[in-house]
């Protein structure tokens, strides 16, 4: 039998078409009439006060670092349930992440436990929405405002999911997300920046634009396009700008699609969680999630482990995630973790994820909950 993949990119259609007039334009590099329409549809559909598109997350958060001037001997308030990423573009500028647990219902920071990592060297707070389920935002946002802290949220799964209505992405001073091929609107690698505290938007653009004035110049602000401050090559080519603007057209119809097949493995999963062979991912009623990806926790590290392992045998290409970070070769060596972890330690151990894409056929949705179903019925 066919092997159901852990993910499909999906394709619009559009794409071709886009990129076609991309090349019509003859602007090939950033900057142009692509870029400038996936970022309104950012400050748009996010409200934000100003959207920079980049090559990855990664970039974004790189480009957040820099625009925090985060240095030698800061400390960045993160989980360690997390991607790499989210410790690695503060670890180049020299920050040590100061890793703490996770709430055991979201898997999101544990917004009570923020407080006991602070000391006078805490600059940041990175909150992280796991599966496009938002962190607990008020309370964090109240902390970091009494303690002076920025608020960097990687979103990089959380494009159109929200917090009591609020886009997530738009609700710290800066936000991350991502377009790689696994995140809901794609373009292969793809990412943006969004700033939300309008005080960072003509230096983010600088920081953009390689360090220079080169977009204040090109408006006629200034009569000479120089070196200003520090930056980076941050933008993507119009290409990759025409690409993701086929896939922002149809994101409404992507996230619908994903959420369908979400529902149908909640739905399908109900009686063995009432039955406590698993537990299925929990979304407060102040979340709108956007069916990044769903999980389901095993109640030991054994079964996961031999779940995978079946469930593998059987074709289903489902995988596990994260390795903490913490425990990590670099994260022991850049880190350091305030208080245990032990939310992290245990469910990191115990979360399988299924396969999930937009247009998954329901013929495979049925295949992976009947899997499920076979593996745990026989007892792992
Ligand atoms: C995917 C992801 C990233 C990295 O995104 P890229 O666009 O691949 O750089 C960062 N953080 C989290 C939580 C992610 O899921």
């Amino acid at each position: 039998m066919e092997r159901v993949p852990f993910n499909l990119p999906y394709v619009t259609g559009r794409e071709c078409d886009r990129i076609r007039e991309a090349i019509a334009n003859r602007q090939l590099s950033g900057n142009g009439p692509f870029t400038a329409m996936c970022q309104a549809w950012l400050q748009r559909r996010v409200a934000c006060a100003s959207a920079f598109l980049v090559q990855s997350c990664t970039a974004a958060l790189e480009m957040a670092s820099l625009l925090a001037d985060v240095g030698a001997g800061d400390e960045i308030i993160m989980p360690s349930f997390t991607f790499v990423s989210t410790a690695n573009a503060f670890v180049a500028r020299g920050a040590t992440p100061v890793f703490v647990d996770i709430r055991p219902d979201t898997l999101n920071l544990d917004e009570q436990q923020i407080e006991q990592a602070f000391t006078p060297r805490t600059k940041a707070i990175v909150p992280v929405h796991y599966a496009g389920v938002a962190c607990e935002m008020d309370a964090i946002l109240a902390l970091a405002d009494r303690r002076g802290a920025m608020v960097i949220e990687d979103a990089a799964q959380g494009l159109l999911a929200s917090y009591k209505t609020r886009p997530l992405g738009s609700l710290g001073h800066l936000g991350a997300v991502s377009f790689h091929e696994t995140k809901n609107v794609s373009s292969g690698e793809g990412g943006a920046l969004l700033v939300n505290d309008p005080r960072l938007s003509a230096r983010a653009e600088i920081v953009w634009q390689k360090g220079t004035n080169r977009s204040q110049f090109a408006r006629g602000e200034v009569d000479k396009y120089t070196w200003v401050d520090v930056g980076s090559s941050f933008l993507p080519s119009e290409i990759t700008a025409a690409f993701l603007s086929a896939q922002m057209e149809q994101a409404d119809e992507i996230g619908q699609s994903r959420l369908e097949v979400w529902a149908r493995y909640h739905q399908a999963f109900a009686d063995l969680e009432a039955e406590r062979r698993l537990r299925r991912p929990v979304v407060p009623h102040e979340c709108t999630h956007n069916a990044h990806l769903y999980y389901v926790l095993l109640p030991t590290r054994r079964a996961r482990d031999a779940a995978l392992e079946r469930l593998n045998a059987r074709g289903i290409n489902a995988i596990f995630h994260y390795v903490p970070l913490h425990s990590s070769p670099a994260g022991r060596r850049y880190g350091r973790t305030a208080g245990a972890l032990p939310v992290t330690d245990d469910v990191s151990g115990r979360l399988l994820r299924l396969p999930l894409w937009a247009k998954m056929p329901g013929e495979a949705v049925a295949r992976v909950i009947a899997a499920i179903r076979e593996v745990l019925s026989k007892g792992i």
